[in-house]
């Protein structure tokens, strides 16, 4: 009895019966969402035949099918008049060749494409040629007035190449905020833009193997064939270059290799390499268009107001076979298991008896592997304007490996939403475990583009203290059952949707309640972010 009355409760509005015992949860959460609905929904976004959902392939086309079917049967509105879809324009890039001659005072120096550089342009320009150009080591490439910082200082990279490393953390963590967690100037599109204001003609990133957001080895293979971008204020050409290759060019420098260890000090000082880069590009670039979906719930009160959940549809597609001889990137936990949990909480909320107060828009993104075009569109073409946004609530992967005890929420100390997650995980009988400060991962995903553009969002993570195994069983789950952004991220039969509900619970009832109160979050004082909003 008092389980369906706390069903009833829920569906009606507000989660207002206390729930403590989890048994309790467990039961409401799964008839709240259908676990079966999950399954199949990752089952088929997952397949071979949905070839890792690449952008302008077959898989494209099958995967936003099945969202515009998904929709329409869930009964949501369509967002965009009358289409599902939101036409994100898109500029593509493939490749002829691309070379870098480096000349130095002792002759030419070879660098191998793809082995010691990635090269691209943003040039629609068949051609892109830059003859003997001076080359700057700008460090981090920071210009951070509030952390007293700035790598341009006492040089003029105007008609250079720049070089710059990525991120912004040394062993300690973050060396801007001693140890604390990553500020947004660790963002490659913010150090990209920073070399554009500066007039540097070409910035290479200079990356690690275990450097973040990702390794040279990532970067080699996201860029080789074709790559993927938006008009953006950015030198027209672009690239990455590897520790080792970076080694070479302090050599041919007459250069101590260890001017890295000197670039997270705030007295670093730029340094002009005695050597010059010529690059040519051949390439082919045509503008294309592919697509973010979404549907949407009017709000009963405050339509302008918009609570926007969200995850990236999109996936690597066909690559690199692993040792098995699978060049399929199913992407089945990142990232058809996000989209199977937004499609589920989209019926949820429709299935609620009172209509929200706000509107409630459920997007999927294009594109978010090759960096984020999708939420950057819908960011400057937003479903209402970006004041009247109350917050982003995004997912990228999720629970798959049972219930936990605890949730980890990315970016903390960010805005008000983790309180009020907070509130929900502690009704749930969890705890909310902190992020690891160096993981950085709030700058990885789609939340990224509404924080940077002021709006408050949480990037919502699985917990890892298990009910089963506890913290020990993560590591079991890293070791056995990890496939990141590698043709084993499938389903398999081992996967459990218990704990997939239970976190879901947290994000309906954090949606339900913004959606019901005319509460605005804020960014919390602390943060780099509360300027913009
Ligand atoms: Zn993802």
């Amino acid at each position: 009895m008092r389980l369906t009355l706390s069903i009833k409760a829920i569906l009606n509005c507000f989660l207002i019966v206390p729930l403590t015992s989890i048994a309790q949860i467990q039961k409401v959460s799964q008839k709240l969402f259908d676990t079966i609905k999950l399954k199949e929904h990752v089952v088929t976004l997952a397949s071979d035949s949905f070839q890792g959902r690449k952008p302008f392939t077959v898989g494209e086309t099958r995967t936003v099918d099945y969202l515009v079917n998904q929709l329409t049967e869930i009964g949501v509105e369509p967002a965009n008049n009358k289409s599902y879809l939101q036409p994100v324009t898109i500029v593509q890039t493939n490749y002829v060749s691309r070379t870098i001659d480096v000349q130095s005072r002792s002759g030419s120096l070879i660098l191998e494409n793809p082995k010691d550089y990635a090269i691209w342009t943003h040039n629609e320009d068949t051609m892109a040629l830059l003859k003997n150009i001076p080359v700057v080591f700008v460090g981090y490439g920071l210009v951070a007035p509030e952390y007293k910082r700035n790598d341009y200082a006492n040089v003029n990279v105007r008609g250079k190449i720049v070089l710059l490393l990525v991120n912004e953390e040394d062993q300690a963590g973050s060396f801007l905020q001693k140890g604390k967690p990553l500020t947004r100037y660790e963002q490659t599109e913010y150090k990209i833009a920073e070399a554009a204001r500066q007039g540097a003609l070409a910035f290479f990133l200079i990356f690690g193997r275990n450097s973040l957001p990702f390794p040279f080895e990532m970067l080699q293979e996201h860029s080789s064939g074709e790559t993927i971008h938006r008009d953006r204020a950015e030198p027209a050409i672009g690239g990455g270059i590897s520790r080792e290759a970076f080694h070479k060019l302090l050599k041919a420098s007459d250069m101590d290799s260890n001017i890295y260890m000197n670039a997270s000090y705030s007295d670093f000082k730029p340094i002009e390499l005695s050597l010059n880069f010529s690059t040519s590009i051949i390439a082919k670039s045509k503008y294309k268009t592919s697509s973010n979906v979404f549907g949407k719930i009017t709000g009963s009160k405050y339509p302008d107001d918009v609570i926007v959940y969200s995850a990236h549809w999109d996936h690597l597609g066909i690559g690199k076979p692993d040792e098995k001889g699978d060049s399929i990137y199913n992407g089945a936990n990142d990232n058809a298991l996000g989209v199977a949990v937004i499609l589920e909480l989209a019926r949820a909320f429709k299935n609620l008896k009172i209509k929200p107060a706000r509107t409630i828009v459920f997007v999927f993104f294009t594109c978010e592997e090759t960096r984020t075009p999708g939420s950057i569109w819908y960011v400057q073409h937003p479903v209402s304007s970006l004041k009247k946004t109350v917050a982003n609530l995004n997912i990228d992967g999720f629970n798959r490996f049972g219930r936990t005890k605890d949730i980890v929420i990315h970016g903390t100390g960010n805005s008000t939403l983790e309180d009020d997650i907070t509130v929900e995980v502690k009704k749930q009988g969890r705890y909310v475990s902190p992020d690891d400060p160096k993981d950085g991962f709030y700058f990885r995903s789609d939340q990224i583009r509404f924080a940077n553009a002021g709006v408050p969002a949480l990037f919502f993570s699985r917990g890892t203290d298990y009910i089963n195994g506890g913290v020990a069983y993560e590591k079991t789950v890293k070791e056995k059952y990890w496939g990141y952004h590698t043709p084993n991220d499938q389903f398999n039969e081992g996967w459990r949707f218990d704990g997939t509900v239970e976190d879901m619970e947290l994000l309906f009832n954090v949606g339900l309640r913004l959606a019901n109160n005319r509460v605005w979050p804020q960014w919390k004082p602390q943060s780099q972010f509360r300027s913009i909003r």
